[in-house]
């Protein structure tokens, strides 16, 4: 496992930061966003798909379970997995997205545990003191992902 570390000031920055990783993504990944609610998983998720060239503005998943939006460089599947808190043994087809021909991110994947592949990236987004602060960690978990060259995306330059 490999760990990052960074923060954001504001949700602009966190939006950026989604788009600034964007570039990085191949068709396959699978992201998983934690976090609580209203943290900005869905907004980290926005300024990723602005990234890859989706101009729909992204909206969260919570009641479709999953939106797709076909018209960037890779196809994003947005999933919020909230619902299935009360369901967690519901088949929706997983496996269909993960091993698919684009980017799957998945808030509250908690409540998909068993379905989730081994290998994939996970960002866990935290409050911090100040109201529009947040720590946002990433891990990779496997070679597909620890071997991958991110880049600058690391060095904290949000502009
Ligand atoms: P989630 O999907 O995790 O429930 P959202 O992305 O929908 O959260 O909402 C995040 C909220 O927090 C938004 O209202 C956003 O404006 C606000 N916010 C304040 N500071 C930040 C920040 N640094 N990063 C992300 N969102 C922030
Ligand atoms: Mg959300």
């Amino acid at each position: 496992m490999t760990e990052y570390q960074l923060q954001t000031h504001s949700y602009q920055d966190t939006e950026s930061l989604g788009k600034k990783l964007s570039p990085y993504l191949q068709a396959g990944d699978v992201i998983l966003m934690n976090g609580d609610l209203g943290v900005g998983k869905t907004t980290f998720t926005r300024g990723l798909a602005q990234g890859l060239g989706i101009k729909k503005n992204v909206k969260s998943p919570t009641f479709t379970l999953i939106r797709e939006y076909q018209e960037g460089r890779l196809p994003l599947y947005h999933m919020d997995a909230y619902r299935l808190e009360s369901s967690p043994d519901e088949d929706l087809g997983f496996d269909e997205y993960f091993n698919g021909d684009g980017v799957t991110i998945v808030e509250w994947p908690q409540f998909i545990k068993d379905e989730v592949p081994d290998a994939h990236m996970s960002i866990n987004i935290k409050r911090l003191e100040s109201d529009d602060d947040r720590q946002i960690t990433f891990k990779l978990y496997g070679d597909r992902y620890e071997k991958r060259d991110f880049g600058n995306f690391m060095d904290g330059d949000l502009k």
